[in-house]
């Protein structure tokens, strides 16, 4: 049983909420066995740092390597089943729908588990590594299978390097997406910050927009983070058990 009290207030806040933004980062899909990009980086890539791997430049000048380090996301990506925490905000989504009531899920994750928990709708700022694209000519599609035959692998149409559909550092976030999550965290009562550092835009960017608002602010994270302090609530433990709780007292 999870050992965390989850305050009265905040159960109350959100039994109550007429529009919620929820926003996740790594951390949600960590006990679904997807290391967060800290994590990540042992064995044979421990040797590098995320920026090396995860930049428009990179990809340029090591395509192989580049390629290959991604395609390993994906199929971990894959193989990976969603987690309570993903199915408890899945069965939010569905309750506030019931109810009539606004609800926005934006992910800061690649791996599409929200989707696979049933989520319907998801805002995904940083894209899907699941699916890949010719970086020449756009052509693109959802990688389901093995690995590639080769690496990089190319495109069948213009013999271009495909890549992930990921935003890589330096990139511009996906425009409508961004617009989207805004919108919906002005419109919200209550903003959850899931298992991200928060330290990236946008998130570092909806929680300013949450607080110039006035609206209440519940962070989940198994650790202390940047923006803790600026939070109403922080509970401190894993998004797959405080999730569940806490959409099981609001809604029993
Ligand atoms: P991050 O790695 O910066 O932060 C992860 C956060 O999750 C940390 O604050 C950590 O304390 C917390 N955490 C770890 N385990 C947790 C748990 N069980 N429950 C709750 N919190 C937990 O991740 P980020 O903020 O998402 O930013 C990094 C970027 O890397 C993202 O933008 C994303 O695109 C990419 N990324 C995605 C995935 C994925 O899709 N699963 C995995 C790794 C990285
Ligand atoms: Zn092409």
């Amino acid at each position: 049983m999870l050992d965390v009290d989850i305050p009265t207030s905040l159960i109350e806040t959100l039994n109550e909420a007429q529009a919620v933004t929820i926003l996740t980062g790594a951390g949600v899909s960590a006990e679904s066995g997807i290391p967060t990009f800290r994590d990540a980086m042992t064995g044979l890539w421990a040797k590098y740092e995320p920026e090396q791997l995860a930049s428009p430049k990179a990809f340029e000048k090591e395509p192989e390597l580049v390629t290959r380090w991604y395609d390993e996301r994906r199929r971990l990506a894959l193989e990976a089943e969603p987690n309570p925490g993903h199915l408890a905000l899945a069965r939010l989504e569905r309750i506030f729908e019931k109810l009539g009531r606004e609800f926005t899920l934006v992910t800061q994750n690649v791996d599409r588990l929200h989707q696979r928990a049933g989520s319907r709708r998801v805002i995904e700022v940083h894209g899907a590594v699941t699916v890949w694209h010719c970086s020449k000519c756009l052509e693109g599609n959802e990688e389901r299978g093995g690995p590639f035959e080769k690496y990089p692998p190319v495109c069948g149409k213009c013999g271009g390097v495909r890549r992930p559909a990921v935003v890589w550092f330096g990139e511009p976030l996906p425009p409508g997406a961004l617009d989207e999550a805004l919108n919906a965290a002005a419109r919200s009562d209550l903003f959850l910050s899931v298992g991200t550092s928060a330290m990236v835009y946008p998130a570092a960017g909806l929680i300013e927009l949450i607080r110039r608002n006035h609206a209440c602010s519940l962070e989940i994270n198994t650790q202390e983070t940047s923006s803790t302090h600026l939070m109403d609530w922080s509970i401190q433990g894993p998004s797959g058990e405080v999730l569940p709780k806490l959409v099981d007292l609001a809604f029993a």
